[in-house]
């Protein structure tokens, strides 16, 4: 189990913290020394000797940190991108122009609506394309491991530039029935009222995240409510798209790509938490720290659903988890409560508490799609 430092974790609203922070496998591996130095007192000979060891192994955390880009963002490769302040992915930048990320690496990205194309690259001399030319910005544009992070202000930057109108490049959250015509979305039209929503099992095959403390995988337990989750919301006429529906791995990026590509209205990363603090306990819901309007209010409709529901809601706290700075859709993560505490590791195996853990974040995101489809047709 691994700390998340507090320079990258703000809390947004919250319930009481553990003494240690929690993670769950997905979550991020830094010693404190990695990223901020701390005042040092007097010590004993002995004291010293065991400081410079935990320096030494500090080296050897941030050695095998994936330092990337100015010396300022990494990623650990296990699961949290630690990006700038101050700053959004290309995906978050994509969805605020509502555009489609079309190609992104480390050096380059591509994103594009049907009528504009946005080329940016990064370096020293960052560039910025729209439609073929060169336009000025003052927007930092570096790398944090292979996903591009540019300033808030690219936004406005790219937008006095794009041709109008530009097209819906998602579907909206749209519900079919009356006036469900004058609304574009080949997505609703296609056949689903609301959605897609994008569910996402954390772990699986190869990743069992983190273990109970009754020797259960979490990636048993977060297949098991994210499939409950979809027959939920397919009852609720919500289409729904699945990374995955039985015990295969795939990477994060790979979960971000599938989730892009299905052009999803919203994204929900399902996990469940770890804890040295085995008081430890409740559901946590995630949003990336430079997260977009929807991306919070989806995160707080599951939030305010799971404490409706009696569920322990330790509120909405922010972290740049790759799968919510990756995806374009709003996204929240679900921590569904901790397998380090012994009464909520056993509630989190039996398939009645699971369902009402289901049932809470599908209420969640319907209230969610249905709030922003009502927005959306004022
Ligand atoms: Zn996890």
């Amino acid at each position: 189990m691994f700390t998340i430092s507090e320079k990258h974790s703000a809390v947004v609203r919250t319930s009481e913290l553990p003494s240690k922070a929690d993670s769950c496998g997905a979550m991020l591996s830094v010693g404190r020394n990695c990223v901020k130095g701390e005042f040092m007192p007097r010590r004993t000979r002995q004291q010293r000797l065991a400081l410079i060891a935990a320096a030494m192994l500090s080296v050897v955390c941030c050695a095998a940190c994936d330092w990337s880009g100015y010396g300022y963002g990494y990623t650990n490769g296990q699961g949290m991108v630690l990006a700038p302040h101050d700053t959004i992915s290309v995906y978050q930048l994509a969805h605020r122009l509502n555009m489609t990320v079309r190609s992104s690496s480390a050096s380059r990205a591509v994103l594009s609506d049907s009528v504009n194309s946005v080329m940016m690259t990064a370096g020293p001399t960052a560039r910025i394309y729209v439609n073929g030319s060169a336009i000025r910005h003052s927007s930092q544009i570096r790398p944090v491991g292979n996903i591009l992070f540019v300033s808030p202000s690219a936004q406005s930057s790219i937008g006095v530039w794009l041709k109008h109108p530009v097209a819906e490049a998602r579907p909206r959250y749209v519900r079919l029935g009356a006036g469900a015509e004058t609304v574009s979305s080949s997505v609703g039209r296609a056949g689903s009222a609301l959605g897609p929503v994008f569910i996402d099992a954390g772990h699986g095959g190869r990743d069992p995240g983190a273990i109970s403390v009754n020797g259960v995988q979490e990636k048993t337990i977060n297949l098991a409510v994210a499939l409950q989750v979809a027959e939920l919301l397919r009852e609720r006429n919500v289409k729904v798209i699945l990374t995955r529906s039985d015990d295969t791995f795939y990477e994060l990026d790979e979960r971000c790509v599938m989730s892009n590509r299905s052009i999803a209205a919203m994204f929900v990363s399902i996990h469940a938490d770890s804890s040295t603090n085995i008081q430890a306990r409740g559901c946590t819901v995630y949003v990336s720290r430079s997260a977009s309007v929807g991306s919070t209010r989806l995160a707080e409709a599951i939030s305010n659903s799971m404490a409706s529901s009696g569920i322990i809601s330790r509120g909405v706290h922010r972290a740049d988890y790759r799968v919510l700075v990756g995806t374009t859709a709003p996204a929240s993560l679900v921590e569904l409560g901790f397998l380090s505490n012994w009464a909520e590791a056993a509630a989190l195996t039996d398939r009645n508490y699971q369902r009402r853990l289901a049932e809470a974040i599908a209420s969640g995101i319907v209230a969610e799609l249905h709030r922003s489809a009502a927005a959306g047709l004022r």
